[in-house]
């Protein structure tokens, strides 16, 4: 049964928003910028930008993804991120619940969002929405239907664990970073979110998720070769996100069985 119609409403009003502000996450994050008191500004032409050019989604279209000062194109990252985040706050709505869950789940695929895109451009996992993603993933577990406290815990710690393991595995053995820090911490909020059952699945589909991504971008990077970079924390996100798509829709056709 849902909760009141205006929390739907909201959530879906807002999510364009929230979108943009991701965008900024995702822009600045990495680069270690203010992300509050900054002011935002065309990167090529340094102008402050006007309340008119922020408006998400509309902005964007309106100006044909150029500044209005310098007309140098704007990167499309803000624009893919404030859509996405609009899809993820309708998924979230048609997975139901009240809207405890339904808020709850919204900001747990921002999350996921905001980090795949900041993999995907500058292959770093900040670790503010990482540690925020543990907890909501915690947060998750308890929430009706979830599988409990103690299983995202046992989740996360042998997510975290194996990967940790691994790294320091590859390390020893290749001397070289082969898996990244930010994979390890990512891995206690998704491992939390998918429970010890499912990690050696999410981790599977990630891998594939990955070995496609490098399949289909070995043109403009030159090769296959083993020294090659791969936004892997990219590929355990939306690895996640399917996994969350699995289980809701499993959750949707209970009662049409
Ligand atoms: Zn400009």
């Amino acid at each position: 049964m849902h909760d009141a119609i205006w929390f739907p409403f909201m959530l879906v009003l807002t999510a364009p928003a929230v979108g943009s502000f991701l965008g900024v996450l995702v822009d600045r994050l990495p680069r270690r910028e203010d992300i509050v008191r900054l002011r935002s500004r065309c990167r090529s032409c340094g102008t402050v930008l006007d309340v008119k050019d922020l408006v998400p989604l509309v902005s964007y279209i309106i100006l044909r993804g150029r500044c209005r000062h310098c007309h140098s194109s704007i990167p499309a990252q803000s624009f893919h991120v404030e859509l996405l985040a609009l899809g993820a706050a309708v998924l979230a709505i048609i997975a139901g619940g009240s809207a405890a869950e339904m808020g709850v789940t919204a900001l747990w695929l921002w999350l996921l969002i905001t980090l795949t895109a900041c993999d995907l451009i500058w292959f770093r996992l900040p670790n503010a929405p990482t540690a925020v993603l543990a907890l909501v993933s915690l947060a998750m577990a308890t929430l009706p239907g979830g599988p409990g406290l103690q299983q995202a815990v046992i989740g996360a710690l042998i997510g975290a664990g194996s990967f940790a393991l691994l790294a320091w595995g590859y390390h020893k053995l290749r001397g070289r970073v082969g898996l990244g820090q930010g994979d390890v911490k990512l891995m206690v909020g998704l491992g939390a979110f998918a429970g010890p059952f499912d990690v050696p699945l999410l981790v599977l589909v990630a891998a594939l998720l990955a070995l496609l991504f490098a399949l289909l971008t070995r043109r403009q990077s030159g090769g296959l070769g083993p020294m090659r970079a791969l936004p892997f924390g990219a590929a355990l996100c939306i690895s996640a996100g399917l996994l969350w798509i699995v289980r809701a829709g499993d959750v949707l056709s209970l009662p049409l069985r």
